[in-house]
């Protein structure tokens, strides 16, 4: 059984408790525990799925197929450890299970109340993970505030579950505290008005973590703790940090494992220190490097940092672990032409194309690609990025002006993606999209092969369309190698194109699967390529 640890959050929302409880989970595991991080959302959607961008950030998809919060994506890279389907919970999936279950007559008659039978739900779905016996620790993270309707069935459950396992469970309660200038002092009155709001829900906060600009002086720490019922060393600080990667040693220095651990009963002289050499080498490298690689990602979704969070992380870890500092620039495809490309585009060393659904912004993709392509740009297109690469290559090299993605036109004569028949052996039935895990082949000789340095690989997906496979020989004739497949369906997952330095389009999200000490192995090449091509021109 393992024990269970809750993340809740007051004051303000975004204030990363995401990231806190992946920091937290970081330390837990350099001291050789196994440890798992999950997410309640208490929002009605069953899952992010449906959810624009824009309204909640990228949609994470895990190895099981699950269109998941995006923080499971920082728990993933974190811990280095892969995430499922029971890692994100919805109110939306726990009222559509009491419902079904309703449904079916599971209640033998009985009222359904939100107590207990939504939040025996809840339970279920936290314990589900911790009976598993594969890991020590769950760490669950509670989105939203404190006081928000949507939490409260939360919260129950997390009262609950420290009633009945006493020591075995704690709660974290992450805070703001804000800065006055005009005053020139910091602010606790949120954070007790927070903790009083959970306190009224019966939670009493083992732990606080007040994150700050400023650093707090022990004085008002002592203070805090006193107006909240928590002892004085288990208020701990969280400054900004100039990076999410430093959090964990941020908070190994407040020594916020050491106070979780000894709440929870260990004695610390029993417990291995954590071992950080690998991160700490990460951290050492960031700071150090100088040199700058220049990188565009010209997407639809730009106006929203969180958008495209997976990709701006690999390719962060790929620059780092090359001793690169990368400069990465989001470009509205909207706003790219055929006239305006090459002045959007000039000076960048890589240019990567972003996945997406729907028409918009595709011709500023288009012409994007077209540059790269023609001037020798490194070029990486991801999913939707990709099936743009084979309709430029399709309009511009084999001749088929009109070819186009049954996405955007059903009409077109020449479907070079489309929804092809075999894909359906690959999809559970009812579900229109591929999503999760496939395996796929590399061809031997191909760059992709080098790449990867083996010929089974397993990457994500999340997609309706595929490459349409009827105009693969016409592509290969012209230069465009088909060098991935997925046998089992005969579907072209990669295509490479030949004399380029790089480019490469990929139907899969290799974004989803590179970690801080596992990069993976295509944006490292890609990077590699990137800055390779800036000594090319010099
Ligand atoms: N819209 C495309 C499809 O459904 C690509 C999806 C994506 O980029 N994730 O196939």
């Amino acid at each position: 059984m393992a024990k269970h640890i809750f993340v809740t959050g007051g004051v303000a929302s975004s204030l990363g408790k995401g990231i806190l409880a992946a920091s937290l989970g970081k330390l837990l595991q350099a001291r050789g525990f196994r440890v798992t991080n999950q997410k309640m959302d208490p929002y009605i959607n069953v899952d992010p799925g449906t959810l624009n961008p824009y309204e909640h950030g990228e949609c994470f998809v895990t190895v099981d197929g699950h269109e998941a919060d995006l923080d499971l994506g920082h728990y993933e890279r974190f811990l280095n450890v892969q995430t499922h389907k029971v890692n994100n919970i919805t109110t939306g999936r726990i009222y559509l299970s009491v419902i079904e279950k309703e449904r079916r007559g599971d209640f033998l008659g009985k009222t359904i109340q939100i107590i207990p039978h939504i939040t025996d739900e809840i339970k279920r779905n936290i314990l589900a993970l911790g009976q598993s016996g594969e890991y020590d620790f769950v760490i669950t993270e509670i989105g939203g505030t404190v006081g928000d309707i949507e939490s409260l069935p939360y919260i129950e459950a997390v009262r609950q579950m420290k009633w009945e396992m006493g020591q075995d469970c704690l709660a974290i309660h992450l805070t703001y505290v804000p800065y006055l200038a005009a005053a020139q002092e910091l602010k606790t009155k949120p954070t007790q008005h927070s903790v009083k709001a959970l306190q009224q829900s019966g939670v009493q906060p083992d732990v606080l973590v007040l994150r700050t600009e400023h650093p707090i002086p022990d004085a008002m720490k002592a203070k805090v703790g006193l107006f909240c019922n928590v002892s004085p060393e288990a208020v701990v600080q969280c400054v900004d940090a100039p990076s999410i990667y430093e959090v964990p040693l941020n908070i190994k220095d407040e020594r916020l494992d050491e106070i979780v651990l000894q709440k929870m009963g260990y004695d610390l002289k029993h417990v291995a220190a954590p071992d950080l050499k690998q991160w700490n080498d990460f951290l050492q490298l960031r700071k150090t490097a100088t040199k700058e690689v220049r990188i565009a990602l010209v997407g639809k979704y730009v106006q929203l940092h969180d958008a495209y969070m997976s990709i701006r992380e690999s390719l962060s870890h790929a620059s780092t672990y090359q001793h690169l500092k990368l400069q990465l620039t989001e470009i509205l495809s909207d706003e790219v032409t055929p006239e305006n490309v090459a002045e959007r585009l000039r000076g960048y060393q890589g240019i990567v194309i972003a996945p997406g659904f729907g028409g918009r912004g595709i011709s500023g993709k288009l012409a994007a690609i077209r540059y790269a392509r023609e001037n020798k740009v490194p070029c990486l297109g991801i999913c939707l990025g990709m099936q743009c690469m084979a309709i430029e290559f399709a309009r511009n090299v084999l001749g088929y002006a009109d070819a186009n993605s049954s996405e955007f036109d059903t009409q077109t004569k020449h479907n070079v993606v489309d929804m092809m028949e075999e894909q359906k052996t690959l999809i559970n039935k009812g579900a229109s999209m591929r999503l999760g895990a496939y395996s796929c082949s590399l061809k031997e000789g191909a760059k992709v092969r080098a790449i990867y340095g083996k010929e089974q690989i397993s990457e994500r997906h999340r997609h309706r369309y595929e490459f349409n496979n009827a105009y693969a020989k016409d592509y290969e004739k012209h230069g465009m190698m088909c060098v991935g497949l997925n046998e089992k369906a005969n579907l072209v997952e990669i295509i490479e194109l030949k004399d380029h330095p790089w480019f490469i389009g990929v139907q899969f999200h290799p974004e989803f699967s590179g970690t801080v000490l596992k990069p993976h192995p295509l944006f490292m090449d890609f990077i590699k390529a990137a800055d390779a091509q800036v000594k090319n021109q010099a």
